[in-house]
């Protein structure tokens, strides 16, 4: 029997629902627990793969395809709980599936409405993903914030859930914020409100966790158990840390397992966190930061590349060093940068991923310069083609190629479009995602990196590298060191006089956690160390 833990988050959004979520599926995992992590999201859009990255940050893709929210990635990298379509749920999928019933006439002629139809359809979607995933404990985070219109449905599903089992089946976490006045006060009247809304949708929450820039005070929290009926020990301390890392230890350090599972009616038993110290403590005590000059399309938005800036930092902890982001808009790179001044101190690149033409042919410049100064450069999926691109017009002397996602009349498309891609209609769902199976060149960079010749890797594109060009590519000094087993699509390119120079179609960085950092990622860092040493 599955027990059912439900995050939700009131004063206002953004607060780290994601992170709390996953931490606490991450200390659980400590107690042998399987988990399961769900995300309900409550807009409209099917996915959030339509949505532009200003509006929802990263879209994180799981094996199976699904274009998901961002916190699928943040449970990948806390947990195990194995993560595919199902375990993102939004408004928009569920409505799809209960009119698409309709018109088939399931419903047998009754009056389709939102409760009960839509809220049993939730209710299943729950139940089926977290029996699926044959899990001991489902913790289900609700997106948005408590009192949002759009949320009712998801708030009545959880009641429903919560009132039909047994009471030790299931609990509710709340995470608030308490903002902080000029005289450093917590205020905790937006927190009570909260609760209070929570409550009038009929769910009375077990624990509370409190966001807020410095540690919860005793009375303070005497203060939140008082005027919201919570125990005092349940009231919990999610204070800003340097680390996101470090939130598994500060949610253990009060208790919140133990809370969680006597609550469940599990048995409780003292566990550590050893791991997850040890990560923090690399980072803290590093003796080196590495300067790593990111540049990318979507930099003014912090969450867009949230799995790349991760990745890059288990890079960091596998290498012992602190691994510090220089972001860059690709739109402030024109032919007058001073490009020696950028990489002033840097010691490697990364281009990372993007669609459409602005800021794009920006990043010709630092990639050529990356290329010229043998500095450690790393490109993703758009950063691949871009890397083609600047290799096509500066050694091959095709001055015109691009990409016909830009130019789709250019006489050299050396990036085009993916023939499976020639007959999609609609936007939604319909690149190239998931992931599929990659022969690795053995001798090369990233044969080297991984150490075995066949990986599974993630995709979401519609445009790969141009087979009449493959050849041209070759044999002027790109190694072509990946290419997808069934079609052969070029994966990975590689300049071969340089010594770390690597350009990826797939996103390595959706698979990487701290715990089990990505080859690829290590390497690159490792490079750039080595780099930074001999330039020290
Ligand atoms: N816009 C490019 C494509 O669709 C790259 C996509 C990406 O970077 N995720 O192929």
């Amino acid at each position: 029997m599955v027990k059912y833990v439900f995050v939700t988050g009131g004063v206002c959004s953004s607060l780290g629902k994601g992170l709390v979520a996953a931490s606490l599926g991450c200390i659980l995992e400590h107690h042998k627990k399987k988990i399961c992590l769900i995300k309900v999201d409550p807009y409209i859009n099917v996915d959030p793969g339509t949505m532009s990255p200003y509006q929802h940050g990263e879209v994180y893709v799981t094996d199976d395809g699904a274009e998901t929210d961002l916190d699928l990635g943040t449970y990948s990298r806390f947990t195990s709980s194995m993560l595919s379509r199902a375990n993102s749920i939004t408004t928009g999928q569920v409505y799809n599936e209960v009119i698409r019933a309709e018109r088939e006439g399931q419903y047998l002629g009754r009056t389709v409405q939102v409760v009960p139809h839509i809220t049993n359809k939730i209710k299943r979607k729950i139940y089926e993903c977290a029996e699926n995933a044959g899990a001991d404990i489902a913790i289900i985070e609700l997106g948005g914030t408590v009192g949002d219109i759009e949320s009712l449905p998801f708030l009545e599903a959880v009641r429903q859930i919560m009132y039909e089992r047994p009471r030790e089946d299931s609990l509710s976490l709340h995470l608030v914020l308490l903002p902080v006045l000029s005289n450093n006060e917590k205020k905790t009247k937006p927190a009570q409100h909260s609760v209070r809304d929570l409550r009038a949708a009929g769910i009375y929450p077990d624990a509370l966790v409190c966001r807020s820039p410095s540690q919860l005070l005793l009375e303070e929290r005497k203060k939140l158990s008082l005027f919201t009926s919570i125990r005092e020990d349940s009231v919990i301390s999610a204070h800003d840390c340097e680390d996101i890392y470090e939130i598994p230890l500060i949610l253990h350090e009060q208790k919140l397992d133990h809370i969680v599972l006597r609550r469940l009616g599990l048995p409780t038993k003292i566990v550590a966190l050893q791991d997850w110290k040890n990560i923090v403590e690399v980072t803290k005590n590093a003796e080196d930061s590495l300067d790593i000059l990111f540049v990318g399309k979507y930099i003014e938005q912090s969450d867009t590349y949230m799995s790349v800036d991760q990745a890059l930092q288990h890079g960091g902890i596998s290498n012992k060093v602190r691994v510090n982001l220089r972001k860059v808009n690709a739109e402030e790179i024109n032919e007058d940068t001073d490009l020696s001044e950028l990489f002033s101190g840097v010691s490697g690149v990364i281009v990372p991923g993007g669609f459409g033409i602005r800021g794009a042919l920006e990043l010709i410049y630092p990639i050529e310069y990356a290329r010229l100064n043998n500095i450690p450069f790393f490109s993703i999926c758009l950063g691949m083609q871009m890397m083609v691109i600047e290799f096509s017009r500066n050694v091959l002397g095709l001055k015109d190629a691009q990409s016909s996602e830009f130019h789709p009349e250019t006489n050299n498309p050396v990036i085009s479009l993916l023939e499976e891609q020639d007959t999609a209609q609609e936007l939604g769902g319909t690149m190239r995602l998931g992931s599929s199976k990659i022969h690795l060149l053995k001798d090369s960079v990233i044969g080297r990196a991984y150490g075995i010749s066949e990986i599974f890797e993630r995709h979401r594109h519609r445009y790969e590298v141009t087979q009449r060009y493959v050849d041209q590519l070759a044999g002027n000094g790109l190694r072509l060191s990946a290419k997808d087993s069934i079609n052969e699509f070029i994966e990975a390119v590689e300049w071969k006089d340089h010594p770390w120079g690597v350009g990826v179609q797939f996103h390595p960085e959706l698979k990487s956690k701290p715990l089990d950092p990505h080859p690829l990622y290590v390497s690159f860092i490792k490079h750039a160390l080595q780099f930074y040493y001999e330039n020290k």
